[in-house]
C-alpha cells in the first residue's frame, strides 16, 4: 500500500481506502461486509469510511459491529462519519448543520460506530440554513471534547470551504482541513478546477468519491445488462439516469482500447487515473463482493503503467479536462 500525506495535517493515509455507501447494511450481507473490512485492512488501508446517511445508521451499526469483532488496534485506522442529511422523523432540527445537529449527530454516530472518537468527521453538504460559523465553532468543539480528530467537508464549493477558513482564522478555531468530492474519469471539474486555489494555499486534502462512477466505469455495463447491480435496486433510478447514459457508455468503450492496450483491467485503470492526481490523498473504494475489492486494489501496482501518454490519449477521449486560464 502507498501512503500520502494528508494535505496540510500530520496524517498519513493510505492511497486506497474503503467506504460502505449502498452496501453496507443494505445492498450486502453483514458477513460479506465484515470479509470486505478484513481484506481491505490486511491489504494496508487505514481509512474506512461512513455517515449517518448510509442506510439510515444501519451502515455504522454494521461497521461498528465489525470493528468491535475485529478488535484491531485503534491507532491502526480511521474512521468517517458524516453529518447533514439526518435520517430519524424528518423533524426540522434533526438534519442539517446547526450546532445542535451536529453535535447530537455525532453523539449518535459514536454509539452506532462503538468507538471514542471520529477521526475525520464531514459536512456531508454545505447548509445554506445556518451560518459557516456556527458550524465552525460546532466542530471546534467536538474536537476540543476529543469525540472528533479532523474535520472537512464534502461536495461544499470551493468559496464555502474558503469562507470557513476565514471564519476559523477570524476567531481562532480550527479550520476545516479535507473535502470529499467525487472525482473520476467522467467527473472532473472540482478537483481539476475549482480547488486549485485550496490545494495550494490550505493545503486541503480529499478523500474522493465514486472513482468508478457507481460502476459504469469498470465496463460491466458495456456488453451486457446486469440486473444483480446497485443500479438496479429500487429507488436510486436517479442514479441510474445519471450515471448509464449513451455518451458515457461510449467513453467507456473508447477508455477500454488504452486499458486494453496496457494490459489493465477498466476498473484498475479507472482506479489508477484518479490515484495519478497529486491533489488525490486517497481513492474511496466501494464493493459489493470480495472480488470487485481483490481487482480494484491492484489500482497501486497500475500505476507506473499509465505514462504521460497513456493520460493524454485519455484526456483526448474524454474531452472533458478543465480548461485554465493562462495566468
Ligand atoms: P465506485 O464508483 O467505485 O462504485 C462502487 C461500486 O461499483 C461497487 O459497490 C460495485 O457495485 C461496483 N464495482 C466496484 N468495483 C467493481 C469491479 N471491479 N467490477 C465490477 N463492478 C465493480 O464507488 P462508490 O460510489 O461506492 O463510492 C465509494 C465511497 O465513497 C462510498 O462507499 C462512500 O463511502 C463514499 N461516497 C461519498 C459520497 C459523498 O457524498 N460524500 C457519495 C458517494 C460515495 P455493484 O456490484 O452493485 O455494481
Amino acid at each position: 500500500m502507498e501512503y500520502r500525506k494528508f494535505g496540510s495535517t500530520g496524517l498519513q493515509v493510505s492511497a486506497l481506502s474503503f467506504g460502505t455507501w449502498l452496501t453496507f447494511g443494505k445492498q450486502i450481507a453483514d458477513t460479506t461486509a465484515e470479509e470486505l473490512m478484513i481484506k481491505a485492512y490486511d491489504a494496508g488501508i487505514n481509512f474506512f469510511d461512513n455517515a449517518e446517511i448510509y442506510a439510515r445508521g444501519k451502515s455504522e451499526e454494521v461497521m461498528g459491529n465489525i470493528l468491535s469483532k475485529v478488535k484491531w488496534t485503534r491507532s491502526s485506522y480511521m474512521v468517517s462519519s458524516k453529518v447533514f442529511f439526518g435520517f430519524e422523523e424528518n423533524k426540522p432540527n434533526q438534519r442539517g448543520l446547526s450546532r445542535k445537529h451536529i453535535i447530537e449527530g455525532c453523539d449518535a454516530a459514536l454509539k452506532r460506530l462503538q468507538v471514542d472518537y471520529i477521526d475525520l468527521y464531514y459536512c456531508h453538504r454545505p447548509d445554506k440554513d445556518t451560518p459557516i460559523l456556527e458550524t465552525v465553532q460546532a466542530m471546534n468543539h467536538l474536537i476540543q471534547q476529543g469525540k472528533i480528530l479532523y474535520w472537512g467537508t464534502s461536495e461544499w464549493s470551493a468559496q464555502e470551504i474558503l469562507q470557513a477558513h476565514l471564519e476559523a482564522a477570524r476567531h481562532h478555531l480550527i479550520p476545516p482541513v479535507m473535502e470529499q468530492p467525487q472525482y473520476n474519469m467522467l467527473e472532473r471539474k472540482k478537483m481539476e478546477d475549482d480547488y486549485l486555489h485550496l490545494f495550494k494555499h490550505q493545503g486541503l486534502a480529499t478523500t474522493i468519491w465514486s472513482p468508478l462512477a457507481s460502476g459504469v466505469l469498470s465496463g460491466k455495463y458495456l456488453f451486457d445488462n446486469p440486473t444483480d447491480t446497485r443500479l438496479s435496486i429500487e429507488g436510486l433510478e436517479w442514479l441510474k439516469e445519471r450515471n448509464l447514459t449513451e455518451e458515457r457508455i461510449n467513453k467507456v468503450k473508447a477508455i477500454k482500447k488504452i486499458a486494453d492496450d496496457i494490459n489493465v483491467s477498466l476498473p484498475v485503470f479507472g482506479i489508477a487515473w484518479c490515484l495519478k492526481n497529486p491533489n488525490v490523498s486517497t481513492v474511496i473504494l466501494g464493493a459489493s463482493k470480495v472480488p470487485q475489492l481483490e481487482e480494484n486494489l491492484k489500482a497501486i501496482d497500475a500505476l507506473p503503467l499509465l505514462t504521460s501518454d497513456v493520460m493524454d490519449n485519455v484526456d483526448l477521449v474524454l474531452n472533458n479536462k478543465p480548461v485554465l486560464p493562462d495566468f
